[in-house]
């Protein structure tokens, strides 16, 4: 390194977010603290591979020096470690934007969802990968020197993790990146030589290009992998652990894969896949981005990461590489929005997946309710983006509903219908307790009409576009009469008999219909509810209650429509309004209970309410009077 003047020395602050992830790192007690050596690793084999790519249309980049290397250095007594490599490099910009802020989605969403408790944010670190920062758990300083490749200057990055880090002026023979960590004493474990090597080893046998260890002052070099594509590699002679590694290494993550899907493909398209559903869920899921994340490759070359065009978007969570065998080398990645062999090899590879969960979900069922725990909301985006396999998706989905607390699928559903039921009921909303618990249910659960319950936002969207399942309709029970008159309760409850007659009923329906006007689209008495007064349901034509809300949400419905307002006549409260809807002076007596009424249903749906004042006014006149009797 040359000395430079001071006058070249920049210093700058690190993102308030990155300084927020360091001192979590620089005070770390995480016990895999080993990890760094992978970040660094995986961050040297990913600058080679691009570098390999730009070289493709600019061979000039790697002239004199084609063989891509990483090279780990050891130096007991300087207490550094140092990891090289002759992949693409960073100028100065790079630096600053690559190592001062925090690039990666991933990363960002890390840093947000630290919360300050350490213990907590410390098992953050164990789900997610946090890349080159990991450097600060067993370094008091980090100096990176890198040079870009077809650039003739170099420069020095370095920081000691305390919120700034300097840039300045450097030399360095040839293209790359060295990482030097000066080793915390608390961390000299990490420079024994064996611990090293064995480390090395551990995080490097998948990746492609040769890593060797180096000993400061000795001129022997240890090539420690095989450096051959894993997924090139016959499954036989891959482990479960050289998997998981790799799984690490792609997708950035520190958990064990849910599932890995290895395979080879050839014919009329040629390909090799090596996919992984995580085992938890990233933090960056619901980005509305929503990007696939598979590394793309041309016979063994990365290409690219934006694989938007190779698997549809309800496969975001999928990780993993494809390589073709049938691409060009120097397509261009504008090209592969285009290609023909790319929509052909992801058709291909969507078939492949959705047919190893299934062959998942039968059998080891409970495998797979762990991997729809975590991206059943996700997939069943594909029931209304992806028509092709909608029956294929409809039945990987799983549901909850009221027939037990763990996951059902349709075909389970059918074959539990009960005699003459002819659809498939659910209930949709925000919350799922809310949902459990909504009092719409109470006349399909006193009949063992089993109901499925959805709580996810996309649910809304693609019961518009599935018609059925098996020939059986779905239908929402907020919407329409409750077709419920057909079956009689499970368990006869002592129907009194001195049950309200229809003509007294039809007068209280009529008082109310008069009384609340256009702010009801109807009044009804309904077989619904057993334990409720009343509930709001949607008109038979109208839209589904959540399906709604979700559209007002999205401002694509201005007003709220109004509801159709069902009454029970067993309930005591809607008897006692019968009874007076029959005496003189009936509507002045039912006016404040109507209101009353329609607000109480309202706030069982979870609606707010359009007044809440006047509420409050009558439900305290309402209790006063009560009290003084
Ligand atoms: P990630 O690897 O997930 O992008 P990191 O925190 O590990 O996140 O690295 C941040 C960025 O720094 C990388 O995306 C890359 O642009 C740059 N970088 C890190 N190490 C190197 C390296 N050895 N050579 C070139 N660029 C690097
Ligand atoms: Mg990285």
């Amino acid at each position: 390194m040359s000395e430079t003047a001071a006058s070249t020395v920049e210093r700058h602050s690190f993102e308030a977010e990155v300084s927020k992830l360091l001192h979590l790192m620089v005070h770390s007690v995480y016990s895999d603290r080993e990890i760094f050596l992978r970040e660094l690793i995986s961050n040297a084999s990913d600058a080679c591979d691009r570098l390999r790519y730009e070289a493709i249309t600019n061979p000039e980049l790697i002239a004199g020096d084609p063989e891509f290397r990483i090279r780990v250095t050891l130096d007991e007594k300087a207490r550094t470690i140092t990891v090289s490599d002759n992949g693409i490099g960073m100028d100065h910009d790079d630096l600053i934007a690559h190592l001062g802020t925090i690039a990666r989605s991933g990363t960002a969403a890390f840093a947000e969802a630290l919360s300050g408790d350490k213990s907590a944010d410390l098992s953050l670190i164990g789900q997610f990968g946090v890349g080159f920062y990991a450097s600060f758990m067993v370094a008091e300083e980090v100096r990176v020197t890198s040079r870009r490749a077809g650039s003739e200057t170099a420069h020095v990055w370095e920081s000691s993790g305390d919120g700034t880090y300097e840039i300045r002026p450097a030399n360095r023979a040839g293209r790359g990146t060295d990482v030097l960590l000066r080793i915390k004493k608390d961390a000299r474990e990490f420079l024994d030589r064996d611990r090293l090597e064995a480390i090395v080893r551990k995080y490097s046998n998948h990746i492609a290009v040769p890593i060797t260890l180096a000993i400061a002052g000795k001129s022997e070099e240890k090539t420690l992998n095989e450096a051959t594509a894993l997924w090139a590699r016959p499954k036989s002679e891959i482990t479960q652990e050289q998997y998981t590694e790799f799984y690490r290494h792609v997708a950035h993550a520190l958990d064990e894969p849910a599932l890995v899907l290895h395979n080879r493909a050839e014919g009329r398209i040629a390909y090799t896949a090596l996919l992984f559903v995580p085992g938890t869920r990233p933090l960056d899921l619901f980005d509305p981005a929503r990007k696939p994340r598979v590394k793309l490759h041309v016979r063994r070359v990365f290409i690219s990461e934006d694989s938007e065009t190779l698997l549809p978007g309800y496969l975001r969570f999928l990780r993993g590489v494809v390589d073709s065998e049938d691409l060009p080398l120097n397509i261009s990645r504008e090209m592969l929005q285009s290609s023909p062999v790319i929509a052909r090899m992801g058709k291909a590879i969507t078939n492949k997946l959705l047919a190893e969960l299934a062959k998942l979900a039968d059998r080891e069922p409970e495998r797979y309710a762990a991997i729809w725990d975590n991206f059943g909301a996700v997939l069943k985006e594909g029931l209304y983006e992806d028509a092709d396999r909608r029956e294929q998706l409809l039945k990987l989905a799983r549901f909850r509903s009221t027939h037990g607390e763990g996951w059902t699928s349709l075909a389970d559903y059918v074959a539990r219908m009960k005699e003459g039921q002819e659809a498939i009921y659910y209930l949709s909303g925000d919350d799922p307790e809310m949902v459990r618990r909504s009092p719409q249910l109470e006349g399909y659960r006193a009949r063992g009409l089993e109901v499925l319950l959805l709580a996810d936002p996309v649910d809304a969207f693609w019961l518009t576009a599935v018609t059925g399942f098996e020939g059986k309709p779905f239908r929402s029970v907020t919407r329409g009469a409750a077709d419920l008159a057909a079956f009689a309760p499970a368990e006869k409850k002592e129907q009194p008999d001195d049950r309200p007659r229809e003509g007294d009923v039809t007068k209280l329906v009529v008082a109310l219909r008069d009384i609340l006007g256009d702010k009801v689209s109807d009044v009804r008495p309904t077989e619904r509810l057993t334990e409720t007064p009343a509930c709001l349901v949607a008109d038979e034509k109208g839209l589904d209650m959540q399906l709604e809300r979700m559209l007002r949400l999205h401002q694509r419905l201005d007003k709220a429509l109004p509801r159709v307002l069902e009454i029970n006549p067993d309930h005591a409260l809607i008897r006692a309004m019968i009874t007076r809807a029959g005496a003189p002076g009936a509507a002045a007596a039912l006016e404040e209970p109507a209101h009353l009424l329609l607000d109480m249903a309202r706030v069982l749906e979870g609606d707010p309410l359009p007044d809440p004042a006047a509420f409050g006014q009558r439900l305290a006149k309402a209790l006063t009077a009560a009290l003084a009797n």
